[in-house]
């Protein structure tokens, strides 16, 4: 096997080196997300594009997270151990627990994955291992592999983490203010809900800082994002560690187009309604609210009424996501009663309906991926997180890339509908509306750009497919 340190140096070949099929192994890689949705989406999109670049790609999720024929495009599916036999069991367990049985019981179970593999003729060369899971990286040097940990959230969020990783930021953050490389000023309420009240999430600063353990040592560093939407963050870290940003990570469909057939992430862990695109097939272009807080968030009742009011005043129609487990919240009869300006769905395909003409705008968490997603498609977003680093991202939306605003919350800590309703009528009508729509048109040209041909992106992930085929043809 070649050195870490060789690979990374290795320039960078426009071209794939031509394989001969019988006498050549095809690089392999193993992929090993952390199994919630908003892990799966985007290393399952990086898998097809390193799929459609010549590699073998093996998907390896827990029990009871996938079936085989979900994935689609070439990519088989294999189950690995967390310790845990069904979702349910899974979703109930302590978060940490859960954490410490996938370790130990991925680590064993993936060796053994590995090893056979290999038995059976597939040798991986490359384990890619989600940044959750620090464990990969022992696992694939154990077997002698390259590893490549790859991170879902920004690189922005990555500086503020990786300071924290490092002690150059003290947790919980007291001051106002504070500056980081690489970063505009951040204030308190811009900051990552676990570094600001850790105590509130336990576990979650512990998982999110330990994210950097070994990263030093892998041989790849992928970020789902777009070096030119951050580029001094994306700078400094560099100066520590090999990060390459490969993003958008969604259907290519959506951007280059250049996987035939890539139209949805094939794989939800939900299921989703069937009634919303010919709903919105019938209202006019720009007209429509799109409300989505993710696959995660779990909002209180008086929160869910604000945002109900809100929807109500706004006098638009709006398409809402309430997860069959949040139904319960919503205002009595609402569903009902909003029946002639509102539809609600319990899941749907996001990409889809973000890219309909009728959305007019995105009120969400700010969930990295669906901040990528309406970025990707143009949307402007109404930001209201709810907690991780969705603060920070929807800080981005607002004052960097200037394509949407965020809602803050009134003195008792509540996102009130007053709120909700300005913040709607700002990005889909008010003064700013125009520039707004105009900055998310252009974010739009520079997602697709990035992933295209000879895009930054797709630079990143050809070098790595060429070193990864160069490396697995000096290991025979
Ligand atoms: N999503 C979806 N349908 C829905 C709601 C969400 O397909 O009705 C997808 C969305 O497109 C995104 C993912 O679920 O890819 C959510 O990830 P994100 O990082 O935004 O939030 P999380 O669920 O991790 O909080």
């Amino acid at each position: 096997m070649i050195k870490p340190q060789s690979i990374l140096n290795t320039p960078h070949k426009s071209k794939p080196k031509e394989m001969d099929p019988k006498t050549e192994h095809k690089p392999h890689c193993l992929i090993l997300p952390y199994p919630s949705q908003g892990h799966i989406n985007p290393m399952i999109q990086f898998s097809k594009r390193l799929a459609h670049k010549g590699i073998t790609i093996t998907f390896a999720v827990p029990q009871g997270v996938l079936t085989s024929s979900a994935a689609g495009n070439n990519i088989a599916v294999e189950t690995i151990s967390d310790g845990y036999d069904s979702t349910a069991a899974r979703v109930d367990a302590d978060p940490r627990e859960h954490l410490l049985s996938f370790k130990t019981a991925g680590t064993e179970s993936t060796t053994r994955l590995i090893e056979k593999l290999r038995e059976g003729g597939q040798p991986v060369d490359c384990v890619v291992y989600d940044a959750f899971m620090p464990w990969g990286l022992a696992v694939a040097k154990s077997k002698g592999l390259f590893g490549a940990v790859f991170f879902t959230q920004t690189s922005s969020v990555n500086v503020i983490y990786y300071n924290v990783f490092k002690g150059l930021l003290k947790v919980p953050v007291s001051e106002r203010e504070i500056v980081l490389p690489g970063l505009p000023p951040l204030a308190v309420s811009d900051l990552p809900s676990f570094i600001v009240d850790p105590e509130k999430y336990p576990g979650a600063l512990e998982l999110l800082v330990g994210q950097f353990e070994g990263v030093e040592d892998s041989d790849f560093v992928f970020v789902n994002s777009v070096y030119e939407l951050e580029e001094e963050a994306n700078e400094w870290m560099k100066k520590s560690m090999s990060v390459k940003t490969i993003g958008p990570a969604i259907p290519s469909i959506y951007l280059d187009k250049r996987i035939p057939h890539d139209k949805s992430y094939g794989l939800s862990l939900f299921k989703s309604d069937d009634i919303y695109m010919r709903w919105l097939q019938q209202r006019s272009p720009k007209s429509v609210i799109y409300v989505s807080f993710g696959s995660i968030a779990k909002l209180e009742k008086h929160e869910m009424e604000e945002l109900a009011t809100a929807l109500k005043l706004t006098g638009k129609h709006f398409l809402w996501v309430v997860r069959s487990s949040e139904v319960s919240k919503l205002p009595e009869n609402f569903a009902d009663e909003a029946s002639g300006k509102g539809l609600i769905v319990s899941w749907c395909s996001q990409l889809e309906v973000l890219a309909h003409e009728a959305i007019g705008c995105f009120v969400t968490h700010c969930g990295w991926n669906s901040t990528l997603e309406a970025l990707s498609l143009g949307v402007p977003m109404v930001g209201v997180p709810w907690w991780s680093d969705q603060a920070t991202n929807a800080k981005f939306v607002m004052d960097v890339w200037k394509m949407g605003v965020r809602a803050y919350p009134n003195d008792g800590g509540v996102v009130g509908h007053e709120e909700l309703v300005r913040c709607v009528n700002c990005v889909m009508e008010g003064e700013g509306a125009e520039e707004i729509r105009e900055n998310a048109r252009k974010w739009k040209e520079l997602a697709k750009g990035a992933i295209d041909e000879g895009g930054s992106s797709d630079r990143n992930i050809q070098e790595f497919v060429s070193n990864t085929m160069g490396g697995a043809m000096s290991k025979k």
